[in-house]
């Protein structure tokens, strides 16, 4: 009896300096990085006879993780499960629970080798007027602030006027957002790495500027079809199967200094079960374009560059049949199937380059909105796995600071968007069924595409950002009853900073392309 007394009150004291502590902690882990940045951007197009036609460079980086423990997995699911006798070690053979936690699918999948380079490739456009670098990393996302770190550590005498940075959205590569570490509660991101990805993206942007020279751009749009390509596993089924193509060549000599691929879907062909490093389908369809396929036809050369599209809800190759070049099928989660999809695409560019469609782009003009927005995180999980410091995006409040932009380069008009825009918002379809938790008349109207002026419109994906994905709020759902009649809950609200974001987002957007208000 008597020993308790204090001990209660010790156990007392510990608890309430928890109280204390744990919202300074959490407002810590929620203060925003690069709080006070915000980006209000006009760049108009010159007037006629001051531009001097095209330059452009372009680079590609490696971004690869260094891959140099050995992994035990028991099951061989692909998954570190300690409890059930799985071990990491160090190259010493010590026990480690260090490693490169590769993103997408479930925590807690360790890189175990490295299949391909994962790619900083970055191309210059330059009318002797604007400067706009785009650079695409095959990560799974790159937050806005580390945009920001990005664009501030240029320096002024490469001239840049401005730098995109935008994620293939790559499902095996190092967790670079948070939610994939060794458990669902651990932070998967390793510093020195993100160190690694701003270095490669640096150089590659000063590479390209290097290289800058004068060029000729043509451009191309053509429909992939969505047999043996992509699939949509969210009703409704809205696909939009465009691939927008630019082909960048040197004015004196013809070399192709660059082949820009716009197309839109998950690049996780490989599936959860994956632990090579590689950036799946997009490496087989840049290595293709660049160096050409088996039996022809030829590879143009030059650094070949894949974009993302609108890929939520829920474009993905996944369950996709893909026939190979000789005529054999493939279908489930192996690099055969992951090679055929890539080089089916690269066939369909080559073929275009080589006796297609391209048009000149129609003329040099570069112009540049770009601001930054603020959108509505109404998802309390991921609040919590800010709080918790598991991802580490920051927060303005109940509000998530994000960019948006707006680039007209001759006939392409190009509006980057911060995340996986459900296709619909995209290309119109937005539906309103029973079951869903705000029932009403469509509000991400009209389809962002309409709003874009140009011969060739595209929507540059997880652009500055990755926010998750973005539905339309009339197909958000939550609480039961569920979408269409199902018995469950459909996937995607999970992982979407929540349901007003993309109706906010759409208002945004729609004012940029107005002009300033
Ligand atoms: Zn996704």
């Amino acid at each position: 009896m008597k020993t308790r007394k204090p001990k209660k009150r010790r156990i007392l004291r510990c608890f309430l300096l928890l109280i204390a502590v744990l919202p300074l902690l959490a407002l810590r882990n929620l203060w925003p990085r690069q709080w006070r940045y915000r980006l209000d951007l006009n760049l108009p197009p010159a007037a006629v006879g001051e531009t001097q036609g095209w330059r452009v460079g372009a680079s590609a980086v490696a971004i690869t993780p260094t891959v140099d423990y050995t992994f035990e997995d028991r099951n061989g699911d692909g998954y570190y499960r300690p409890k059930e006798g799985d071990r990491l070690r160090d190259p010493q053979g010590r026990e480690t629970k260090r490693a490169v936690w590769l993103a997408g699918f479930g925590a807690g999948r360790p890189a175990t080798g490295v299949h391909d380079d994962l790619w900083a490739r970055t191309v210059v456009f330059d009318n002797g007027q604007t400067r706009l670098a785009i650079t695409a990393v095959d990560l799974i996302g790159f937050f806005y602030h580390d945009v920001i770190d990005v664009r501030l550590s240029l320096p002024a005498e490469w001239g840049v006027d401005h730098l995109i940075i935008a994620s293939t959205h790559n499902h095996n590569g190092p967790d670079t957002m948070g939610l994939w570490g060794r458990t669902q509660f651990s932070r998967g991101v390793d510093g020195a790495y993100l160190r690694q990805v701003k270095e490669g993206i640096r150089q590659s942007v000063q590479e390209a500027v290097d290289r800058l020279q004068p060029a000729e751009i043509r451009i191309a749009s053509l429909s992939t079809g969505t047999e043996g390509f992509v699939r949509d596993s969210r009703p409704p089924e809205v696909i939009d199967d465009t691939l927008t193509l630019l082909h960048c060549t040197a004015r004196s000599g013809g070399a192709t200094l660059a082949t820009l691929v716009h197309w839109s879907n998950h690049p996780e062909v490989l599936g959860g079960h994956n632990t090579q490093v590689t950036s799946d389908f997009c490496h087989y369809l840049r290595e293709g374009v660049e160096k050409g396929l088996a039996g022809g036809p030829e590879g143009v050369g030059g650094v070949a560059i894949y974009w993302n599209g609108a890929i939520g809800g829920l474009m993905t190759p996944l369950g996709v049949k893909v026939p190979d070049r000789r005529g054999e099928t493939h279908e489930g989660e192996n690099f055969e199937t992951c090679q055929a999809l890539g080089e089916n695409l690269a066939e369909l560019v080559l073929g275009a380059i080589h006796e297609g469609p391209m048009q000149p782009l129609s003329s040099p003009s570069l112009s540049i909105r770009a601001r930054t927005v603020f959108i509505p995180s109404g998802n309390p999980l991921l609040m919590l796995g800010m709080a918790l410091g598991v991802i580490q995006r920051g927060s303005y409040g109940l509000k998530f600071r994000t960019e948006i932009d707006h680039v007209r380069l001759g006939s392409l008009d190009l509006l980057t968007v911060p995340g996986e825009l459900y296709p619909e918002i995209a290309v119109g379809g937005i539906e309103s069924p029973e079951g869903g938790d705000f029932p009403g008349e469509p509000l991400e109207v009209p389809p962002l595409k309409d709003l874009l002026s140009g011969e060739h419109p595209i929507i540059l994906g997880l652009g500055n950002d990755e926010v998750g994905y973005l539905l339309p709020q009339t197909e958000w759902d939550v609480k039961p009853p569920h979408l269409y009649g199902r018995r469950e809950q459909p996937y995607g609200e999970i992982v979407s900073p929540g349901p007003q974001a993309a109706t906010v987002l759409h208002r945004e957007i729609k004012a940029l392309l107005e002009g300033w208000r």
